[in-house]
């Protein structure tokens, strides 16, 4: 599918390459490894690999590392996991911008010398005052004209850990007067006292964003720069240092909308408040809009490539309905996954003529439409049905269930009709007894009474006991980050529930971890990736047959 993207920047590719600008693209991804990936990043990654592979480009995966204070080893192997596991391959190894450091370090040294750069004593505070308001130009900082040898010194003894955290930073000398306020001697390096997770302490001064992003893209040779609309006010700064610093390659940024879904949050700092505070169980919760999260909860990657890639890229920020999201793995589970049956309520039914100990061995195509084989189905005198599927009296409303005197067909099996029900201590129905319509698999009864419906079944004798959990939307809310009550309100208290003792049929506690079904009449299940195993089977339910929400 990334073959037929077709979307602004495509153009600007396209109209690039035929210009002769560029012989082949490059682009990246660029994530700060402070948290896993999550939907918003499905999307970034779908754009920049796709449009490297519609134009026969590369696209590197790099760890936009200067920041450590955040970042952890643990996300830097999550993101990577993620990236492969989408289906998309980086370009060579993975980069670091902490592989640069030096080269930004002398660069840095470059700009003081040439006058562009100074060492400037201002507590933060002061800074912001000096730097004034978005219509009011502000003042130059009383350290602006040191000498450069000053600074270059200075800059030596921040690196050497001379000073303390805040006590100074390198800013480029650009205009306090601008319109643009990250054109306002915008601070390049500061002091962070901090081991880094992959300099060590190699480093106590770290680059800021901006005096990085584009010198990484120009030592990797990335000829499109592709980033969401935060950054449109930085591209001036972007450009800035790449025209003052001897470069090696000249890239350019083009920023995009955010993909924002309703009913979640796409923001990493909001979504480690959700693990941090045990709203849910880790970063990879079923209900979480992380890859790892989608992952677990059944999503194919094909799914989220399909989703990513039907989305628009957009110049502008916009809200897409999270049922687009469920819609593109509904669909593509429909087409790919095996069906299966499974009750989750169950009801047991005693087929009073039908001798004990017996079994007969029926067959079910795995799917409706796809060759993906047979199964075998165990039938044997008792089976479990649904509670739902049973009412203990008859009304047209229910004419499609088992009830007294009438018939129901048990899917890809006999018909059979309930003639009695037993009841416990609390008037609730424990046991169907019924008999078996004869000669009725695959055809209608020969006494012409046929069933108005069809129910799922699990053999009681041959069937397993399984966990099930389903699970329902994070929050209950549309927009649970952006009213005036705290994100965390908005928390869907019914998001999970777990049922114990669900009957399923034999052949699924063989499933492996992450194997997808359609549990007839049910919806779509996968075997948990960690809890799965066939002397406790688990499966989660990634989502309805149909959207429940819809109305
Ligand atoms: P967050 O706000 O969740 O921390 P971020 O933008 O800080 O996100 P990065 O790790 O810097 O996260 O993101 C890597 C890349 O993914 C960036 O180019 C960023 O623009 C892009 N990206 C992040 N969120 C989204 C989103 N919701 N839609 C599209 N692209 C996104
Ligand atoms: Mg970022
Ligand atoms: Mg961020």
């Amino acid at each position: 599918n990334q073959s037929k993207v077709s979307n602004f920047i495509a153009q600007i590719i396209e109209d690039d390459l035929k210009a002769g600008k560029h012989t082949k693209i490059v682009t990246r991804f660029p994530p700060e490894p402070n948290g896993y990936l999550h939907i918003g990043h499905a999307m970034s990654i779908s754009v920049n690999f796709g449009l490297a592979e519609r134009f026969g480009g590369v696209c590197n995966l790099r760890f936009d590392d200067t920041n450590p204070s955040k970042e952890e080893q643990e996300y830097v192997d999550s993101i990577q996991e993620d990236v492969k596991w989408l289906g998309f391959s980086w370009d060579g190894e993975v980069r670091y911008a902490s592989d640069y450091f030096d080269q930004f370090y002398a660069w840095a040294q470059h700009l003081v010398r040439e006058g562009k750069a100074y060492v400037c004593d201002l507590s933060a505070e002061e800074a912001s005052e000096y730097r004034g308001w978005a219509k009011e130009p502000g003042k130059n900082s009383p350290y602006r004209d040191r000498s450069v040898e000053e600074s270059l010194d200075l800059l030596e003894r921040m690196k050497n850990g001379e000073f303390d955290e805040g006590a100074k930073v390198l800013r480029a000398k650009i205009d306090m007067a601008s319109p643009n306020m990250s054109m306002r001697d915008p601070i390049m390096y500061r002091i962070r006292k901090q081991s880094h997770h992959q300099t060590g302490d190699k480093w106590c001064i770290y680059p800021n964003y901006d005096f990085a992003h584009g010198q990484e893209d120009a030592i990797e040779g990335i000829t499109h720069s592709i980033c969401t609309l935060e950054f449109a006010n930085n591209r001036e700064l972007y450009d800035w240092f790449l025209d003052n610093l001897p470069v090696p390659n000249r890239p350019h940024q083009y920023e995009f909308g955010r993909l924002n879904l309703n009913y979640t949050v796409t923001s990493k700092r909001k979504l480690k408040q959700l693990v941090d505070d045990k709203v849910v169980s880790g970063w990879d919760d079923p209900r979480m809009p992380t890859i790892s999260g989608l992952r677990r909860r059944g999503f194919t990657a094909q799914s989220l490539r399909n989703f990513c890639f039907g989305l628009p890229v957009s110049k502008s920020d916009g809200v897409v309905d999270i049922a687009q999201l469920e819609f593109a793995v509904r669909d593509d589970l429909n087409h790919n996954a095996p069906r299966a049956m499974a009750v989750l309520n169950p009801l047991k039914v005693v087929i009073t003529d039908y001798p004990e100990g017996e079994v007969e061995w029926l067959k079910a195509p795995a799917h409706p439409e796809q060759d993906l084989g047979e199964r075998s189905l165990p039938f044997s005198r008792e089976i479990y049905i649904d509670q739902a599927d049973f009412k203990e009296e008859y009304s047209k409303k229910f004419k499609k269930k088992l009830t007294p005197g009438k018939r129901i067909r048990l899917r890809n099996a006999y018909v059979i009709e309930a003639d009695g029900f037993e009841k416990n201590e609390a008037d609730e129905v424990v046991q169907v007894n019924a008999r078996l319509i004869p000669n009725t698999v695959g055809t209608d009864p020969e006494d012409g009474v046929n069933p108005k419906g069809v129910v799922h079944w699990v053999s009681a004798s041959h069937g397993k006991q399984a966990t099930i959990r389903i699970y329902d939307r994070l929050f209950s809310h549309e927009a649970p980050d952006r009213g005036e009550e705290d994100f965390l309100s908005h928390v869907n208290p019914e998001s999970l529930k777990i049922i114990e003792g669900c009957w399923v049929e034999p052949d699924l506690v063989s499933a492996a971890p992450e194997q997808c079904f359609q549990f007839e009449r049910e919806g779509y299940f996968v075997a948990d990736r960690y809890d799965h195993n066939s002397e406790a089977p688990v499966f989660n339910k990634t989502i309805g047959l149909r959207d429940t929400w819809a109305n």
